[in-house]
């Protein structure tokens, strides 16, 4: 047990591993980070995909602008600084879930490289695995889930990706997920296949 200073100390040489919770519960855990413009698919398809893992036996958590801007980070607004600190805190948490073995499905917009970059840093690239759900703004205004397209085109919502704030697109993702000639549950098992070997304890 090592001192820190303000009395902090730290357990690191007793706790266990990551591949000693990962034996116990017989999977391999790694970071889902699901990227695209609203509407784009990701909560559908990490929806698909954790019940999917769910049925084939792997504990999952999905992380989503619900369950965090609600709870953890409600304290956060949408300028620089607090999106900065929404995603640096999202990505701690994963970090927790995955030394504890469990798998993550992130979907957050996470537009620029910078934030997904910093979200890969934190987490830890060997276990960050970027997905891109690739669909066409068109597609996903014509889709306008939930009407914010329309808001921001009259200008109720000032800085909506893809409108009037840039989407940069990921220069290198593990995935890029087409979802406008897919069924979503296509486009879920695509990602399936490309994420499962990573998953599978061996
Ligand atoms: P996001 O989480 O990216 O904001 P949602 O998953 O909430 O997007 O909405 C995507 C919408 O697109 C849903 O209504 C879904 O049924 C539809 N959709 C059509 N095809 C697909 C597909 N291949 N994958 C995912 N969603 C699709």
């Amino acid at each position: 047990m090592k001192e820190r200073p303000g009395n902090i100390f730290t357990f690191h040489d007793e706790m266990l591993l990551k591949e000693d919770k990962e034996k116990m519960i017989k999977q391999r855990a790694i970071a889902i980070w699901i990227t695209g413009l609203s509407g784009s698919g990701k909560t559908t398809i990490a929806k698909i995909l954790e019940r999917k893992l769910y049925e084939k036996g792997h504990l999952t958590q999905l992380l989503d602008g619900d369950n965090v801007r609600d709870g953890l980070n409600n304290n956060l607004g949408f300028t620089a600084e607090d999106r900065a600190e929404n995603i640096r805190r999202i990505a701690e948490v994963n970090k927790l879930f995955v030394q504890c073995g469990v798998i993550t499905i992130n979907c957050f917009v996470s537009p620029t490289t910078e934030i997904r970059e910093s979200a890969r840093r934190i987490i830890g690239p060997e276990h960050f695995v970027e997905v891109f759900v690739d669909t066409p703004l068109e597609i996903c205004e014509s889709r306008d889930v939930k009407g914010l397209y329309k808001k921001a085109r009259n200008g109720e919502i000032k800085n909506f990706t893809g409108i009037d704030a840039p989407f940069e697109r990921p220069k290198n993702p593990t995935v890029i997920i087409k979802t406008a000639d897919q069924t979503p549950e296509e486009s879920t098992d695509q990602l399936f296949d490309h994420i499962y070997p990573k998953i599978k304890y061996a």
